[in-house]
């Protein structure tokens, strides 16, 4: 573990001290909506929230780090979109993967179903977000730290909501002097930034929404937002949805993916998607955007109804975020052929661009038959301390760590690892802080990912079918940021899987 960037965090404090601090911290978050729904089943018609998990205090975080992560966003939100554009290139990756992996070979299908007849709208929207550790060279430990990628991620993204609220929670609790005076040294407005990741990212629905038009047949026009049933990081989605509503005047309507049957239809001369509000007879809303907070893994597809939902929404004229083949750009393994030389410079032609965005990339490496791959099944059966093996799936808890990749990889058939990546496992300074979570406080050593969001919307040039590329980048936003804290021992950082906290960010 490299030393700490910042020794004696978080400040210690009195237990009179702590007691003020989180009555301070819980009701701020509920009052707020920095708040989860709880898992109790007697939770009925929803009617309870707790606070969410987050840390209470931000977390130092090294300023050239913060801004470099920020500003090579917009290049990371155009090499996507272009990957996305780029059907032929990007195809001969997943070509491969759907020989061993089901769910990308469902998505594909769904791709080349609508394919067949035709994509009805040139619109594409992605809001993404690219994850990073801080980084320190082992072998030169007094360099300035940088940032590492751990991935990039191209459906739905999370927390940009409460990261909004923790932003806004730090700063109240120093501004009322619930932090207590002796950090005041330490703990400053001026370097706790305030995060607009809730307004940003509503702003690039909108600007999908104002492009996509007023729609056919003088219909009203809304949002859907594509969710999970009993989703508990609602009020993060809530947060988005209040923004569109009260800074647009946008509505949004919230569906599952199993509910596609009863309530929406398809125009058949138009493609337009219909939204039928089982609340308000007789009322038809096109669907302007169809925006996934869900359909990321296998598990939100019950049955081959929603594979058939899934293709409707894809057939349609409303503009996707993302597309399947968006969703399928953020695979693992097109983060690993990335990381190989000179493939970054064929979306990104200017080099001082992609050097900065390749400086973020740790090592990755194929688990297939070629000479790399074969170094990399050595490494991971014989030497796997320092790396992780990560499947195509996103959504946390799929990773399998250093000693017990062998053995797993030996678990299954040998014709199954090409659809695995073999990381270098980023390994962050060592840093305190407290997460607060259902009222109790721990503190301890943490590990702090950053993730950038980043919103763009573009136009495909004609024949996305043949891979002709970009027509036009309409918006290319980076659009604030998330934090999120664990503790050191759990490998993996997943905050409604209930590891980790949502954090904010203290600039050092
Ligand atoms: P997912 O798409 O499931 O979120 P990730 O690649 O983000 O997959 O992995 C999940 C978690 O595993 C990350 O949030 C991080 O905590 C840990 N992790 C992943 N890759 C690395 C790495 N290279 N070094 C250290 N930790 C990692
Ligand atoms: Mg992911
Ligand atoms: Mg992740």
């Amino acid at each position: 573990m490299a030393a700490s960037i910042f020794p004696s965090y978080p400040p210690s404090i009195s237990s009179k001290q702590s007691s003020y601090l989180l009555k301070s911290f819980i009701d701020w978050s509920l009052f707020n909506g920095l708040s989860v729904r709880p898992l109790q089943a007697e939770n009925q018609n929803g009617a309870l929230a707790v606070h969410a998990p987050v840390t209470l205090f931000p977390s130092p975080f090294p300023r050239a780090c913060f801004e470099e992560a920020k500003a090579v966003q917009i290049w990371f939100n155009e090499l996507y979109a272009r990957i996305a554009a780029d059907e032929e290139w990007l195809l001969k990756i997943v070509d491969e993967l759907i020989e061993v992996d089901d769910f990308m070979a469902r998505l594909y299908k769904v791709h080349l179903d609508v394919k067949k007849e035709g994509f009805v709208q040139d619109l594409s929207l992605g809001i993404f977000r690219s994850d990073y550790l801080i980084h320190v060279d082992p072998l030169s430990p007094t360099s300035p730290p940088i940032i590492h990628q751990v991935e990039f991620n191209t459906i739905s993204v999370s927390f940009g909501g409460l990261a909004t609220r923790v932003s806004e929670l730090h700063r109240h609790l120093l501004r009322m002097g619930a932090y207590p005076s002796a950090t005041a040294n330490l703990l400053k407005q001026k370097n706790i930034p305030l995060d607009p990741s809730a307004k940003e990212i509503a702003n690039a629905l909108a600007a999908a929404h104002k492009a996509y038009g007023l729609g056919g047949s003088g219909r009203n026009t809304a949002i859907l937002f594509i969710i999970q049933d009993d989703e508990r990081n609602i009020f993060d989605q809530r947060l988005i949805e209040y923004n569109l509503l009260e800074n647009h005047d946008i509505q949004c309507y919230r569906i599952t993916i199993q509910q596609v049957p009863d309530l929406i239809t398809l125009d058949p001369v138009t493609y337009a998607l219909i939204y039928h509000p089982p609340h308000d007879d007789g009322v038809h809303m096109e669907i302007s955007t169809a925006y996934f907070r869900s359909c990321y893994g296998p598990e939100d597809f019950h049955s081959e109804t929603d594979w058939v939902s899934r293709t409707t929404i894809e057939r349609s004229k409303a503009i996707k975020c993302p597309s399947v083949i968006t969703q399928l750009a953020g695979a693992k393994k097109v983060q690993q052929v990335l990381a190989m030389e000179g493939t970054v410079e064929r979306f990104l032609p200017d080099t001082s661009i992609s050097t900065r965005v390749q400086n973020t990339f740790a090592a990755i490496y194929p688990l297939d038959t070629s000479s790399a791959g074969l170094a990399a099944r050595d490494l991971a059966l014989n030497n796997p301390e320092k790396y992780v093996l990560k499947p195509q799936r996103e959504g946390g808890g799929n990773n399998i760590y250093r000693s017990k990749i062998p053995d797993f990889l030996k678990s299954i058939p040998e014709s199954h690892w090409s659809s695995y990546i073999l990381m270098e496992l980023i390994e962050p300074p060592s840093l305190g802080n407290s997460i607060v979570r259902n009222g109790i406080i721990t503190t301890g050593e943490v590990i702090c990912e950053l993730g950038i969001f980043g919103a763009v919307l573009w136009r495909n040039g004609k024949g996305l079918e043949s891979g002709k590329g970009i027509k036009e980048i309409v918006v290319n936003e980076e659009t604030g940021w998330l934090l999120r804290t664990k503790g050191r021992d759990s490998e993996e950082g997943g905050v409604a899987a209930g590891f980790g906290s949502v954090d904010g960010i203290l600039l050092v």
